[in-house]
């Protein structure tokens, strides 16, 4: 490699490598195409053939909720694929370009007026997703050194480029359905997935030490996966383990009905052969230090569900709740109720940097501020936004409506709460992962939230027979019951950790161009 190109990928801006703001950017983009097309998907599937933007599919509300669920979901399962091809075979680098080009070929689809374009659109989307999600994450890890204190940092900024998309999305999609119609919405999230793929393009030069395919050297002691998975037969305990999980997974599936009979069970085998898969991954690791690694980040999986479980109310029954029982007239104006969507983002914005900063000093201060710590206290502060949504509840049983300023405040202790947790697992998983897992274990980590997404949407189904206060309060007391579970038990499984995030203080301890030197090595 010339010097000059070596150069390029040390240059800094903002006291952070230059790769980041082309992580930034990419997945900016890619965040708008998402989150335009979510902004739309439900409403286009109910909207009627007179719909005043244009025929919609005319489903029932169920018949979208249940497509929508599993949607979410298998965009977010897919990434453990997705990760897979990027640490086996194209390298994280590779993969993330594969999924632009595939999510720019699926939105594009979507923008074409035909029920085939509809799902081959979506089916599109998921896999794209699949590639580029996981592994860009991975590479913002990939773009600092170990013990770089800089690193949770990075992706407080980089969690800053996906809000700015979401934000933009709802933002302008909204105006352009209303103006030409669902496919130009549609469209609009096409092109943005084009200028994202640009972006990355143009930015390869400053990617030169991150996401590389696997080198033959990092092969020489690989085992595909399928092998890995074929060892389960020399492990006759672990083997029994994933048998009796597949019959009760078969076995659970039939107490659905309708497409959940083929959605759940296929979704419960798919968790079997995966726990298979994690056991023999442990078996493969060779350092007792790497086993442990491997399983608490594992178990602070169990964390990720919780968390977006009660989050991702959002989309769901607090946005029905938002639409129905609100009073949303602010001076004389109905605030549309996609609006209080792009609340979240806005706040990330206000605030990535402060709760960033905050945390980082506490570390300085010598107080317990390890990322367990952080992902258990922003599960507690977003729980306890939902106290807001049960004396909302309250005034709408006593009112006959409630103020829209408990849904600002709620939704403000879920931002704390998910900038406390969410880039701080991202950066997690890449300072714990064994290297040779790096993107498989950030695909299970999105397929974790996607699972948690999942949990939501059964919770919103469940409101219409416990009722919309008894939801709220049970997911108060649950997410801040498990987030003082996880600091009761901080010190054995940070003692699982090895001490991975002990040293990023002494370097932070050293003046800052010895930070950057050691980033730069
Ligand atoms: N809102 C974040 C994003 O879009 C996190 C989503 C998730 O992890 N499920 O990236």
């Amino acid at each position: 490699m010339s010097t000059s190109t070596n150069l390029i990928h040390k240059k800094q801006l903002f006291g952070h490598p230059v790769g980041l703001f082309v992580l930034f950017f990419t997945e900016m983009w890619e965040r708008f195409s998402y989150y335009g097309m979510r902004a739309l998907l439900v409403i286009y599937m109910i909207a009627q053939a007179n719909d005043k933007n244009g025929p919609g599919l005319g489903w029932t509300e169920l018949e979208a909720y249940q497509l929508y669920g599993w949607y979410v979901m298998l965009v977010y399962l897919l990434s453990i694929p997705g990760g897979i091809l990027a640490d086996k075979v194209l390298g994280q680098k590779k993969t993330v370009m594969l999924g632009a080009i595939i999510l720019v070929l699926g939105h594009g689809t979507l923008a074409i007026d035909a029920s085939w374009a509809f799902f081959t659109g979506l089916g599109l989307i998921i896999l794209g997703v699949g590639c580029l999600k996981p592994n860009i994450s991975t590479m913002v890890g990939g773009l600092y050194e170990k013990g770089d204190i800089r690193r949770d940092k990075g992706f407080s900024i980089f969690y800053i480029g996906i809000n700015l998309g979401s934000l933009l999305a709802t933002t302008f999609v909204g105006l352009i359905v209303a103006k030409w119609g669902w496919h130009a919405g549609f469209g609009m999230a096409g092109i943005a997935m084009l200028l994202g793929l640009i972006v990355y393009v143009w930015g390869q030069k400053f990617l030169i030490h991150v996401g590389n395919k696997p080198t033959e050297e990092d092969k020489k002691d690989d085992v595909s996966i399928l092998k890995l998975f074929l060892n389960l037969f020399k492990f006759p305990i672990q083997l029994v383990i994933v048998i009796v999980l597949l019959a009760l997974s078969i076995y659970a599936g039939f107490t659905f009905e309708g497409v959940d009979h083929w959605g759940y069970g296929g979704l419960f085998m798919f968790l079997s052969l995966t726990v298979g898969l994690l056991m023999m991954i442990y078996q493969d690791l060779k350092s007792q230090i790497e086993k442990d690694r491997f399983l608490v980040v594992l178990l602070s999986f169990l964390l990720v569900i919780v968390f977006w479980g009660a989050f991702e109310q959002a989309g769901g029954l607090m946005n029905v709740y938002t639409n129905t029982k609100t009073d949303r007239i602010l001076f004389g104006w109905e605030v549309p109720t996609p609006m209080f969507q792009g609340l979240n983002a806005g706040f990330i914005l206000l605030f990535a940097v402060w709760v960033a900063n905050l945390w980082a000093k506490r570390k300085l201060k010598n107080k317990e501020a390890s990322s367990l710590f952080k992902m258990a206290s922003g599960t507690i502060i977003m729980g306890l936004g939902f106290v807001f949504m049960i004396f909302a509840v309250r005034d709408y049983e006593a009112n006959g409506s409630s103020a829209m300023y408990w849904l600002v405040f709620a939704y403000l202790f879920h931002t704390i709460g998910e900038l406390s947790s969410s880039p701080v697992s991202l950066s997690f998983v890449t300072k714990l992962a064994p290297a040779k897992y790096a993107s498989l274990m950030m695909g299970l980590y999105f397929a974790a939230t996607g699972l948690g997404g999942k949990v939501a949407g059964i919770l919103g189904e469940k409101s219409g027979e416990f009722g919309e206060y008894t939801i709220f309060i049970g997911i108060t007391i649950f997410t801040v019951l498990f987030g003082l579970l996880v600091i009761a038990l901080l010190k054995p499984l940070k003692r699982l950790t090895h001490g991975a995030e002990d040293d990023e203080k002494e370097i932070h301890l050293s003046d800052d161009n010895e930070g950057y030197e050691l980033a730069e090595r």
